[in-house]
């Protein structure tokens, strides 16, 4: 998978997407991530890529003409913009995603879907959000991390891309891991307990430390069920 993302914070990236798995899956081949600054994509010596509202109204809004360019140059491959952001990979038509509180929630299901396509570019705004546009006529998919605002897209997108790249085929070391984890067939997980066996008074359940693994599994099954319907019932009223 190769991920294209448009910001005017390209320095934020790196302190989430250099570590841990998503630095790992980078390094295996297993996705490409390439972070532009939309100021490289900007037409004036100002850099500008906001401007006043039409109509009058509070704050600022992204101008359209560096999303386009940027995404021309990503599509066309023109001469390079910003350092570092040649790919490797020959992808087909990207899919392109606006960060906005305005889109579908993002669930694991959407995450799963998303995590099939071969090629993203990720729109992050900023101020009051992109000149409609950039909407009408480059979005594929508008996508929002919860009903909350924030200041900018930037979060949100490394949110997305976290939940997709441990999605995709080879990254996480056990792929089992993703079969009995919540949300699969509309369950939270069952509860993990690790050594000392009795920490502070407190014991792990009889069954966990008999060895038996059908006992377990059933164990493991009720407890993903009564956790469920005691945390988060909207859960399974979705499949009754
Ligand atoms: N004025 C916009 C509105 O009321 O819908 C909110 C703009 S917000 C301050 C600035 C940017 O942050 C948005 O354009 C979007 O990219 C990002 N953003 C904020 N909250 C978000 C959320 N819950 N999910 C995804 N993106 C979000």
């Amino acid at each position: 998978m190769r991920i294209d993302i448009l910001t005017i914070f390209p320095k934020m990236f790196a302190p989430v997407l250099g570590e841990s798995i998503v630095k790992r899956a980078q390094a295996k081949g297993k996705v490409e991530i390439f972070i532009h600054d939309l100021r490289d994509y900007t037409a004036d010596k100002h850099r500008k890529v906001d401007d006043r509202p039409f109509g009058g109204g509070s704050g600022m809004v992204m101008r359209p003409e560096p999303i386009f360019r940027a995404i021309e140059w990503i599509t066309k491959n023109e001469k390079r913009k910003t350092e570092n952001c040649n790919s490797k990979l020959k992808t087909g038509k990207p899919k392109i995603i606006l960060l906005t509180p305005q889109g579908k929630t993002l669930t694991q299901k959407l995450a799963k879907k998303i995590s099939k396509y071969n090629h993203l570019i990720l729109i992050c705004g900023h101020y009051e959000g992109v000149d409609e546009r950039v909407r009408q006529r480059l979005v594929d998919e508008e996508i929002s991390i919860g009903d909350y605002v924030l200041t900018g897209g930037e979060l949100p997108a490394m949110v997305l891309v976290d939940s997709l790249v441990r999605l995709i085929p080879g990254v996480l070391g056990d792929k089992n891991s993703l079969n009995f984890e919540s949300f699969e067939g509309n369950l939270l997980e069952y509860s993990h307990y690790t050594r000392p066996a009795t920490f502070r008074g407190m014991k792990v359940p009889e069954i966990l430390l008999s060895g038996d693994h059908k006992k377990i599994e059933k164990w493991r099954k009720q407890e993903a069920l009564l956790k469920t319907k005691k945390r988060r019932p909207d859960l399974l009223r979705a499949v009754l």
